[in-house]
């Protein structure tokens, strides 16, 4: 086991540091916080969707959204449901998107409870910087399984969070749970 700081990790790191046991993540090499709001390789929800499942950390890809762990989880099983499409805001999200984004938002929850038993989740949209959103240009759904006392003393006093398996490990428990016709 040993620290590392989030800063050394892809992603938007959000202060904390991670406890890896044992081995180093599986992580998206060579991705980082945006440096502006245009589309593409620098977008890392760009980027996921041309990688590998096992490379990007995908779960499930539907026809215009897909599903993919969250490389910094509050909880093992955080998942994202983005738009394939780059866009910041909900409203400007299609039918198809919002059908297909709530209702991979619903598998998502099935298959987590089916694999890990969450006592509870928080689902939501951070829009805007202002709001949370750590890459506020292209739009993503948290789906955070909860588990009573996971928000105890660890993170608060300690800055840090034991994640109890690998991302590539829940990855693939996760997509192998994934029914292969998902209910609209
Ligand atoms: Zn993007």
């Amino acid at each position: 086991m040993g620290t590392e700081s989030a800063d050394d990790l892809a992603g938007v790191p959000d202060g904390f540091q991670r406890l890896w046991t044992p081995h180093r993540m599986a992580y998206i090499g060579g991705q980082d916080k945006p440096v502006d709001r245009e589309p593409g390789d620098g977008c890392p929800f760009c980027r996921i969707p041309t990688l590998s499942d096992e490379d990007g950390l995908v779960v499930a890809r539907g026809a215009v959204a897909y599903v993919v762990l969250n490389l910094y989880p509050y909880n093992a099983g955080h998942l994202l449901v983005c738009p394939y499409r780059h866009v910041a805001d909900y409203t400007e999200l299609t039918e198809p998107e919002v059908a297909e984004v709530a209702a991979l938002t619903r598998t998502a929850m099935e298959v987590v409870r089916e694999v890990s038993a969450p006592q509870g989740f928080n689902l939501g949209m951070n829009q805007g910087e202002v709001a949370g959103a750590g890459i506020a240009a292209h739009l993503h759904q948290h789906v955070v399984p909860r588990w009573s006392g996971d928000s105890n003393f660890l993170p608060i006093v300690a800055r840090s969070r034991a994640l109890p398996e690998l991302l590539g490990d829940t990855r693939a428990r996760l997509a192998a749970a994934w029914p292969t016709t998902p209910k609209g």
